[in-house]
């Protein structure tokens, strides 16, 4: 049966982990390494040939992580933000996806003109990708890189 299964992600060169379908009630449970005990997480009733399948499929994903706020603070595609010193994990360890680093230089992102404090209503911005804000007067011009995820702020 583990023939079938693609290794787990977070194994390392020369390393041999274990993977295993671990039943946790009669006819279901979920994929597992034994070594590292990495498992999709969420998922831990499915009949095996589903595990298998979606163990496999999750070989073939990517994860994009967004640099925010500094390169050590990614978002990841499994919303989660992560602390990650350089240099990044080649596979999430959420999802076990290939991590894939979107440049923040190549994205945009918009400001929307808010009221921060509420009633006290001071204008501001908020970055409608990461909900970056701060006090900013509406009439003076955006920054050009939202702070928050660096992305290039558009119109
Ligand atoms: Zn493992
Ligand atoms: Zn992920
Ligand atoms: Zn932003």
């Amino acid at each position: 049966m583990s023939d079938e299964l693609k290794p787990c992600p977070f194994q390392g060169d020369g390393e041999e982990h274990h993977v295993r379908f671990v039943e946790w009630k009669p006819g279901y449970g979920q994929i597992e390494c034994a070594d590292c005990h990495f498992c999709i997480p969420g998922e831990a009733f499915v009949t095996r040939d589903e595990a298998v399948r979606r163990w496999n499929a999750r070989a073939e994903r990517t994860c994009e992580w967004h640099p925010v706020l500094n390169d050590e603070n990614f978002a990841t595609g499994c919303d989660t933000v992560v602390l990650w010193e350089p240099p990044t994990p080649p596979h999430c360890p959420y999802c076990g996806g290939r991590v894939k680093i979107v440049d923040p230089l190549e994205r945009t992102c918009r400001m929307s003109h808010v009221l921060l404090y509420d009633e006290e209503g001071i204008e501001g911005i908020e970055c409608d990708e990461c909900g970056w804000s701060d006090i900013h007067p509406w009439d003076e011009p955006l920054p050009e890189r939202c702070p928050g995820c660096k992305a290039k702020v558009v119109e």
